[in-house]
C-alpha cells in the first residue's frame, strides 16, 4: 500500500472507533508524525490530504519546515522540548504538545510575547511516574493548569499522554480513560476555560482505542510512511 491509500485506511479506522465511542461529534485530527521521513515522502502525504505534521527533534523539523515553506502545513512538536531550544521552537511550531512545567510554560509566553504570537500548547501529562518522569505530574496538574491559565501569550488547549508501551494496545486503555478524566474534571473545577479541550493520545499502534476514550488528536507515523530507518536519512532525498 501506498501513503495515500494507508492514510484512507487510518482514516476510516478512525471515524469507526469514533463511531464506537459514542462520543464524539467533531471530527479527530490527525497528526501525521514525519520524524525520519522525507520531505518528498511529506509532500506526498500533503497531497493526499494531511495538513498536520508532527515533528519530535527541532533541528530536523527546521530544515523541513524551510523546504516546505509553500506548503500550508499545520506544525507540531511532539517531542520532548529542552528550555534552551524553546525560542527557535516558538518560531516554527503551531502546535507544541510537550510542555512539561510550569517554568516552561512561562518561558514560552515570554518568548511567544517577543515574537507576537499567541503559542498553542497542550500539557504532557505524565501517569506513571516512576517509568519515564518526562510529563508534568497527574497530582500536581491542576494546580499548574491554574497557573498557567493566566499567561497572555499561551493557549493552552489540552492535555497529551505518552503511555508506556504495551504490545497490547487495551492494555493502555485506562492511561487513555486516566487523561480523558483529567481533562474533565480540570474542565469542571474551573481551573482551565472553555478552549481546553484537546486529548492528544495514540500512536500507530493502539490510536483506535485512544479514539474510543475520547482522543481528539492522534499522533501517527510509521502506519502511515512504514517502519522509520535505523537513522536519520538526508531529508531530501532519502532512502525509500
Ligand atoms: C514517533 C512518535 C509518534 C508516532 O509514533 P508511531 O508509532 O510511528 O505512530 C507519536 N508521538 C510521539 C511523541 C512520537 O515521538
Amino acid at each position: 500500500m501506498d501513503v495515500a491509500h494507508r492514510l484512507a485506511d487510518i482514516r476510516q479506522r478512525i471515524e469507526a472507533a469514533g463511531r464506537r465511542s459514542g462520543r464524539r461529534a467533531d471530527p479527530v485530527r490527525l497528526v501525521v508524525v514525519s520524524k525520519f521521513r522525507t520531505v518528498n515522502e511529506i509532500r506526498e502525504a500533503a497531497g493526499a490530504g494531511v495538513t498536520d505534521i508532527g515533528e519530535n527533534r527541532l533541528q530536523e523539523a527546521e530544515s523541513k519546515h524551510r523546504l516546505l515553506a509553500g506548503q500550508d502545513l499545520v506544525w507540531h512538536l511532539v517531542g520532548r522540548l529542552q528550555a534552551n531550544k524553546a525560542k527557535r521552537a516558538v518560531g516554527i511550531f503551531d502546535w507544541i504538545h510537550s510542555v512539561t512545567s510550569v517554568e516552561l510554560a512561562l518561558r514560552l509566553n515570554r518568548l511567544a510575547e517577543e515574537q507576537d504570537k499567541r503559542q498553542r500548547v497542550l500539557v504532557q501529562v505524565e501517569l506513571v511516574p516512576e517509568q519515564t518522569k518526562v510529563g508534568f505530574p497527574a497530582d500536581e496538574l491542576f494546580d499548574g493548569l491554574e497557573r498557567m491559565g493566566h499567561l497572555p501569550h499561551l493557549l493552552v488547549q489540552g492535555l497529551m499522554l505518552l503511555p508506556p508501551y504495551l504490545p497490547d494496545p487495551d492494555e493502555a486503555r485506562p492511561y487513555f480513560r486516566k487523561l480523558r478524566e483529567l481533562l474533565e474534571s480540570a474542565r469542571s473545577r474551573g481551573v482551565v476555560d472553555e478552549g481546553f479541550t484537546e486529548l492528544s493520545m495514540g500512536m500507530s499502534h493502539d490510536f483506535e482505542v485512544a479514539v474510543e476514550e475520547g482522543a481528539t488528536m492522534v499522533r501517527i507515523g510509521t502506519a502511515i510512511f512504514g517502519e522509520r530507518p535505523a537513522s536519520q536519512p538526508s531529508l531530501v532525498e532519502g532512502a525509500k
